[in-house]
């Protein structure tokens, strides 16, 4: 190694190291762009969501570096309103369409502009945006294709080990803190809506819910046509419980049959008419060979408890409808008003989520 790459070299060494030690995507992409704005000495870096809209493609910011200051957007699954429409940025429309790894544009004020869309297969979900005074010179080109792609690979990774093998739905180890993440953030953002909504609405006064789903007498199902019909059971009912929220809630598979959602920023009677329609959904399809499936959900409002009690609850709800019919909705804030169910009794059944071994069981 000569004299000349060795503090470049120990540089990308020290970025790959920061970079492999994230667990958070956030930090990731902070992670990246400050590798990225020290190597290319770039005046600003950014991250850039590019975000399908009936309007055409949007460019929403999701990180940034400038000057030295770092911001990356909070990962609360909150949508960011508007963007920039993507139509504004010909180079890179050009870029996308060639499939091209990078592409560098001169601005009129001399400012160099290059374009990084960070591909997954033939998708490019995401780019970098790198500003720079000077030319980018292509030895350090190369060397930012190099961390990239280390970049990409190990995004995959967390990607993965996020992920449920069978739905490819969140799964239980990430509730946690995705569960807080969402909760403090959003109830920030309704303490002030409370703040303005006049007392005579209360039933309009948007909080967070959580719902436990779990699929009716599935055992039949398995003991009736096997366990690869069951498992094709759980991967449509995935696929419903995808469709059937916005894109900032959050669908978790816990553990074999059973489901939570949480939902963000909505009054209780939009979050019952939703968990409702996906009752519904689920009722009204078709699953092959097996037929009708039908699912019970017991959900709650999020409030201080912790996120152990808030599953109780919701599980207590759903308890209550398993032994009511079965294939229901039952909230539990009104079974504990109507003294249908005791408050604070977490249901002995309710073992599910203490259970670690559940997590992969059949698979
Ligand atoms: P209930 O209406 O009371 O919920 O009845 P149930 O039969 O759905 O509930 P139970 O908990 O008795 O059965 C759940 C079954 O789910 C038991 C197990 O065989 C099955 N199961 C769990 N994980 C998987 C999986 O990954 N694949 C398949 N095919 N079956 C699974
Ligand atoms: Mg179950
Ligand atoms: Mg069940």
């Amino acid at each position: 190694m000569s004299a000349v790459q060795s503090p470049m070299m120990d540089s990308l060494l020290r970025h790959m190291i920061e970079l492999t030690g994230q667990r958070d995507h956030n930090l990731l992409d902070v992670a990246i762009i400050s590798a990225v704005h020290e190597m290319l000495e770039a005046s600003q870096v950014r991250v850039l969501d590019i975000v399908p809209s009936e309007e055409g493609d949007m460019l929403r910011p999701r990180a940034w570096i400038r000057h030295g200051e770092v911001m990356a957007q909070d990962d609360s699954g909150q949508p960011v309103a508007g963007g920039t429409p993507m139509s504004g940025y010909p180079v890179l429309i050009d870029c996308l369409a060639q499939r091209l790894n990078r592409i560098e544009e001169t601005r009129a004020d001399g400012e160099h502009v290059l374009w990084v869309p960070l591909w997954q297969g033939d998708k490019a979900p995401a780019c970098l945006q790198i500003f720079s005074t000077a030319p980018f010179a292509a030895s350090t080109l190369n060397m930012m294709e190099g961390i990239l792609s280390v970049y990409r690979n190990y995004q995959n990774l967390l990607e993965y080990s996020e992920r449920d093998s069978l739905t490819g739905l969140l799964n239980r180890r990430t509730f946690d803190d995705k569960f807080s993440r969402m909760v403090s953030f959003n109830r920030a953002a309704d303490e002030e809506q409370a703040q303005s909504l006049e007392r005579r609405h209360p039933g309009d006064l948007e909080g967070q819910w959580l719902a436990v789903v779990d699929i009716d007498h599935f055992k039949r199902v398995n003991d009736q046509y096997g366990h690869l019909y069951g498992d094709e059971v759980l991967i449509l009912v995935a696929n419903l419980l995808r469709s059937s929220f916005r894109t900032q809630d959050r669908v978790f598979r816990f553990g074999g049959e059973e489901f939570v959602v949480l939902l963000c920023s909505v009054s209780l009677t939009d979050a019952r008419n939703a968990f409702e329609r996906f009752r519904a959904n689920i009722e009204a399809h078709y699953f092959p060979q097996v037929g009708t499936v039908t699912v019970s959900l017991g959900f709650v409002a999020i409030t201080d408890e912790t996120p152990v009690v808030v599953l109780g609850h919701a599980d207590q709800a759903l308890y209550y409808g398993k032994s009511n019919g079965r294939n229901q909705v039952c909230f539990y804030d009104e079974l504990v008003e109507q003294g249908l169910l005791q408050s604070g009794v977490v249901n002995a059944d309710a073992e599910f989520f203490f259970d670690d071994a559940n997590d992969d069981q059949m698979r």
